[in-house]
């Protein structure tokens, strides 16, 4: 009588020897598994040409368990607060110990030669994928600065529009007589040259002299 064995694919012990990995059972147990797998390295192979990077979240840390090796591998490739989606499964499908134990399992399990090729990734797919993952860092990096941006526009245009406010008040209040010499006028236009001066020189000074001045979000008519 042959020894037992146990097969952790139909997870149970027989007796039959070497037969097993032939027997109906064993053979669907292996499709449904590597079934189960495929849509996961399909969606890894997918990132090759179009890598995809995003910013840190702790559901990154997801692994998926490698039939071949029998052992759970981490799907993407996180570092700092970034994350390369499907960078783990794919490296990990382009290892040499990959590789290994998938001949080693296709050759115990009498699995489907043609399915072997779709579980490994070549040296050069992973190379382009390497190569994709620099554009997407870049195009990441990029996406980032137009947010920045964004809201350096948005705060350019409050300030600005707080300058204007600035310059109304100041309008109002120091009224430009640009040929007038007449005494009462000269001080205060030499105030708002001043002031004018002063903002020229250092704008940041500016805002807070007028933030001093005007308070929060004083309106003119207020
Ligand atoms: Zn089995
Ligand atoms: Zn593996």
């Amino acid at each position: 009588m042959a020894p037992s064995q146990r097969c952790p694919l139909c997870r149970q012990t027989f007796f039959c020897g070497r037969g097993h990995v032939y027997s109906r059972k064993h053979q669907r147990q292996l499709k449904e598994a590597l079934e189960r797998l495929l849509p996961q390295v399909e969606a890894a192979r997918k990132a090759i040409r179009a890598a995809q990077v995003e910013r840190y979240v702790p559901e990154h840390d997801r692994c998926c368990w490698c039939l071949c090796c029998g052992r759970e591998v981490r799907k993407h490739l996180s570092h700092g607060n970034l994350t390369v989606l499907h960078g783990g499964l794919l490296e990990h499908l382009a290892s040499p110990e990959h590789k290994k134990a998938t001949n080693r399992f296709w050759w115990e399990n009498k699995a489907e030669f043609q399915m072997k090729e779709k579980f490994l990734i070549s040296s050069q797919d992973y190379a382009r994928f390497k190569k994709s993952m620099v554009k997407g860092l870049d195009s990441y990096e990029e996406k980032e600065d137009e947010v920045i941006k964004e809201m350096a526009a948005q705060i350019r245009e409050v300030e600005h529009s707080r300058q204007e406010l600035v310059r109304s008040v100041l309008e109002v209040g120091f009224p430009r007589r640009s040929q007038s010499t007449s005494g009462s006028a000269r001080p205060r236009r030499r105030l708002f040259s001043a002031w004018k001066l002063e903002r020229d020189q250092q704008s940041s000074g500016l805002r807070l002299a007028a933030a001093f001045l005007l308070g929060p979000a004083t309106s003119p008519g207020a």
